[in-house]
């Protein structure tokens, strides 16, 4: 069986003999990307290159890329403990051509690689290919030498990709893992295609048109790919089990919390300890990247995993700090192929111990709050915004948070009554403020305040959230 980080070793290694250079991940932070909040593939790194803004000494690349798709149009937050396939953090293994080899090549490497050299079982592979894409259709048939069956056509977006609305874009194929009859789920564009027994592994994307504004597209005179495969997805494959989080990682990093808190991982406490495990790495890679808890932007994407992770510490029966405590676990398991991890452990390990401290102090209280105002409730049914709202300002829960609190009872939060209460209290605020007879310096004051947050950022919107940063 091999572990995690062999199996990075060998994916690099792979392309490194097939002539790609071996680039480093690039910081969660995108460097040239304001508009993105944080790396959430392989490709972010190489937009330039794709587009032929900028040119380095390679045309073949390969990478292990530090990925967080926690908002903004990737957001696998609320997947978190409930599907065997998302993290919140994760590794992307990926392959580039920037205008050197194009389908045909990418196809050949792909195939080989997960037959060859990781040895997978083809019978239990199958791929999709976009509807139109004809070209890759025929590929998959003489490379891998998959029957029709095994190759279906998907219509939708999911098999198109596009860098923006503008700019490179073409269709993609993904390669399907399947786990087994005994898991509920049905091959890709079938009705219980969202189930967890086809299990997708690796995308390929096939850049060959440029996208202009008003509609109009051109074949792209040298087309590029781009692929991702999930390290945690492939490592749960090759390690002969069918969910993420019982890969060797995984299963180290859930072993120091049950022993941590006494509690199995079992039952309605397994989604607390994989959303404990899985929490800690976000938060650890982001503050090793420089982002801090915070009421705004990035930081209150960090802040509002963190409190998350908390909630669950406390479902566990922790009634001290307890995240901090995993953090050597987590460095022994991850920090030599990420020394950014070692460099930065005294700093994760005071953030989360001083953000822990903090919110330990009004967490309880409003989980007190919140089962008043949820008792006697029932599938269906519907917090009220207010309440929801004073949770949020006065006890800092994140309004996700309180909607994670409610999922398993199948409670919804009254989403627009909790914007109504924010916007009630801020022009309350403002009144009061213009009522003083200090406009001008409510004007700035307000200003300042929205800027900075009054408790807490109203970025619980993650599209708001990304507008700010
Ligand atoms: P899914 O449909 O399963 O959500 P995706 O199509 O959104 O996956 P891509 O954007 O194609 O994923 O990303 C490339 C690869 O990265 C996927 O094939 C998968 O192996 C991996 N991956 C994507 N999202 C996650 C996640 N949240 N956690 C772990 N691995 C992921
Ligand atoms: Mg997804
Ligand atoms: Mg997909
Ligand atoms: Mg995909």
């Amino acid at each position: 069986m091999s572990g995690v980080n062999d199996i990075r070793a060998t994916f690099l290694d792979y392309f490194a003999k097939a002539g790609h250079a071996v680039v480093p991940s690039s910081p969660l932070v995108p460097r040239n990307d304001p508009t993105l909040m944080f790396a959430n593939s392989g490709m972010v790194q190489f937009k330039n290159l794709f587009t032929g803004i900028e040119k380095r000494d390679y045309v073949r690349a390969t990478t292990a890329q530090k990925c967080v798709r926690a908002g903004g149009k990737h957001n696998d937050l609320d997947n978190v403990g409930y599907t065997a396939r998302h993290h919140t953090f994760f590794e992307m293994l990926g392959n580039f051509s920037f205008g050197d080899y194009f389908k045909d090549r990418a196809i050949e490497l792909a195939w080989n690689l997960v037959t060859k050299e990781f040895g997978l079982d083809r019978s239990k592979l199958l791929v999709t290919v976009y509807s139109e894409d004809d070209e890759a259709y025929e590929l998959w048939r003489k490379i891998a030498g998959l029957s029709d069956r095994r190759i279906i056509r998907i219509s939708t977006s999911d098999n198109f990709w596009q860098m923006g609305d503008t700019g490179p874009c073409g269709p993609c194929s993904e390669i399907f893992y399947d786990h087994g009859d005994h898991i509920w789920g049905g091959p890709p564009g079938s009705p219980e295609a969202d189930g967890d027994r086809f299990i997708e592994i690796w995308n390929l994307v096939f850049m060959q048109y440029e996208q202009f504004q008003g509609g109009g597209r051109v074949a792209l005179p040298k087309p590029s790919i781009d692929t991702g495969m999930g390290l945690e997805r492939i490592a749960a494959v090759l390690q002969g089990v069918h969910d993420n989080y019982d890969i060797d990682l995984f299963k180290t990093l859930i072993r120091a919390s049950v022993e941590l808190t006494g509690r199995p991982a079992d039952d309605a406490q397994r989604a607390s300890h994989r959303v404990i495990a899985d929490h800690l790495r976000a938060t650890s890679f982001l503050i090793s990247d420089g982002v801090l808890p915070s009421n705004e932007g990035r930081g209150y994407v960090l802040r509002r995993i963190m409190r998350r992770a908390m909630r669950h510490a406390h479902l566990l029966g922790a009634r001290e700090p307890l995240l901090w405590r995993l953090v050597p676990t987590l460095v022994a398991e991850m920090g030599r192929a990420y020394p950014e991890l070692v460099r930065a452990e005294a700093l994760i390990t005071e953030t989360l111990k001083l953000e822990e401290t903090r919110f330990r102090r009004t967490l309880e209280r409003g989980l007190g709050l919140l089962d008043e105002a949820t008792n006697g409730m029932s599938t269906g049914d519907m917090l009220d915004g207010e309440t929801a709202f004073k949770l949020y300002d006065t006890y800092g829960f994140p309004l996700d948070l309180t909607q994670d609190a409610l999922r398993q009872r199948g409670i919804h939060v009254n989403i627009d009554g909790f914007q109504d209460a924010m916007a009630r209290q801020k022009a309350e605020a403002r009144a009061n403020w213009a009522g003083s007879g200090e406009a001008a310096s409510a004007a700035i004051w307000f200003g300042l305040k929205e800027k900075v947050g009054p408790t807490e950022f109203l970025g619980y919107d993650t599209e708001t959230a990304e507008a700010v940063v």
